[in-house]
């Protein structure tokens, strides 16, 4: 039976980054992917990699992250696409502005190149604009990049170091023996592994349950479109009221509709409700639930463990239809905001599902009770930008026992501990 130091479970820009790091830390590893690289979110977001934002526990994170950016092309031999062209945010109201203020602070205290803009400066960034914006927020040093070519180069650069990479390969089941991570049971065949990295995104959860762990963790649907492709118009990444986009070098856009999102109400809605209410509280607006067959199937699934495997094979890659309507609103309000686009068409549309936890941080490192088993996953909507950190992060973990950053508040027991804390499911 083949036998590796580490298998990683999922091709997103998670596992193929960590699968990257550990093999040039000298160790074997072995990665599964249930569809191709980059088939689910790597493969499917908006390409931006942003410290601006970001919640202060991964903003020193994503500044280490942002200076692995800046050499990843040269790192993986390839063509990602970087770009470091900066991320504006705008603000047409003082409640935008205040929340951005506000951010400011967390930027000033890491020494972040994050700046106040006013709504002139706004339009000196980006000229053309129909509508005055009360002002934004600007990081030059942010950039943004290609998501599948970015995914793919770890996942290549992984294998010229030694990696085996086995695609249209889903794990089934982690054996665990005494206490601890045994091998693993795959579509091409049993493996023993010594430390198991589970990075399975919007599936990390349900693989967690066969083994009993609890991670709280809800599926949402994000809709972008991309434009056909005009002469280059801008290198920022822009977050507005409404739409967020990029220019790809090819000269489309990428456009995608701000945080609005779609949810299918399912088992584990339910289960963890009052964990997700203070998120959904506030990101209600934006949130479309629905409630139909997805119930149906999402209930089979929790009842019968080894109906998990039969769905990893049948949704092998998730593929979820665009929300069409968010798609021409977001369209619209493009066309409406730069009138030198107003006849540009909708050249493609696609959607994403984004796993989320109810602090809306990603989940790193051990998981309690089983020995060798870690996760990173959780990343709920931002986690291309953080790939290459964890991919480090986590090789360091694993090759040295130790991080060279501290991720301890990111860890699985936290949701746990809170629960415990407060008494109420957090
Ligand atoms: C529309 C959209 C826009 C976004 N925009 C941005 C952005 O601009 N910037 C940013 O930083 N982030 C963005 N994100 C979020 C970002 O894409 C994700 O956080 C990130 O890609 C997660 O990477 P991952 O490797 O954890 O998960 P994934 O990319 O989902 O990879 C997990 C992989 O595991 C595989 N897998 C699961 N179970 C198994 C199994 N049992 N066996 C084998 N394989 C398995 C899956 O097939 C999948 O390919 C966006 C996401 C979407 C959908």
């Amino acid at each position: 039976m083949p036998s590796y130091d580490v298998a990683v479970i999922g091709g997103g820009i998670a596992g193929c980054a960590s699968a990257y790091y550990l093999a040039k830390a000298g160790l074997s590893v072995v990665l599964f992917e249930k569809g191709d690289i980059a088939g689910e979110q790597s493969g499917r977001n908006w390409g931006f990699v942003r410290q601006q934002g970001r919640d202060p526990l991964e903003i020193p994170l994503m500044m280490a992250c942002n200076r692995l950016w800046q050499g990843l092309e040269a790192e993986l031999q390839a063509d990602i696409e970087w770009r470091q062209g900066g991320i504006l945010y705008l603000a047409g109201d003082e409640a935008g502005m205040a929340k951005y203020e506000a951010w400011l602070e967390h930027a000033k205290a890491y020494r972040l190149d994050t700046r106040k803009v006013t709504g002139a400066e706004a339009a000196a960034l980006l000229p053309g604009m129909a509508r005055d914006w009360l002002g934004g927020l600007y990081t030059p040093s942010d950039g943004q990049a290609d998501p599948l070519k970015t995914t793919r180069a770890f996942a290549a650069a992984a294998a010229r170091l030694g990696a085996v990479v086995h695609t249209r390969s889903v794990v089934d089941a982690l054996e665990t023996a005494g206490g601890r991570v045994a091998g693993l049971r795959t579509e091409p065949g049993e493996m023993r592994a010594k430390t198991v990295l589970l990075a399975a995104g919007a599936w990390s959860a349900r693989l967690l349950r066969t083994l009993g762990i609890d991670l709280p963790q809800l599926r949402v649907r994000s809709s972008v479109l991309g434009t056909a492709a005009v002469p280059e118009k801008t290198g920022l990444g822009v977050w507005c009221p409404g739409f967020g986009l990029r220019q790809r070098r090819d000269g489309s856009f990428t456009i995608g509709g701000g945080s609005r999102v779609d949810h299918q109400i399912g088992v584990d809605t339910l289960r963890h409700f009052a964990a997700f209410w203070p998120a959904f509280k506030t990101s209600k607006n934006h949130t479309s639930l629905a409630l139909g067959r997805h119930f149906l199937d999402d209930l089979r699934v929790h009842l019968d463990g080894a109906h998990l495997g039969r769905q990893l094979r049948r949704e092998r890659v998730l593929d979820p239809a665009p929300n069409r309507t968010t798609a021409r609103r977001c369209l619209r309000a493009f066309r409406a905001t730069f009138p030198e686009f107003r006849d540009i068409e909708m050249a493609t549309a696609w959607a994403g599902i984004i796993e989320v936890t109810p602090d809306e941080l990603p989940v790193f490192g051990p998981v309690p009770g089983i020995e060798g088993l870690l996760v990173a996953t959780g990343f709920s909507g931002h986690g291309f930008g953080m790939g290459p950190i964890t991919g480090k992060l986590m090789a360091e973990l694993i090759a040295e026992g130790k991080p060279s950053l501290d991720i301890g508040d990111l860890r699985l027991p936290r949701f746990a501990e809170r629960r415990a804390a407060t008494g109420r499911a957090v």
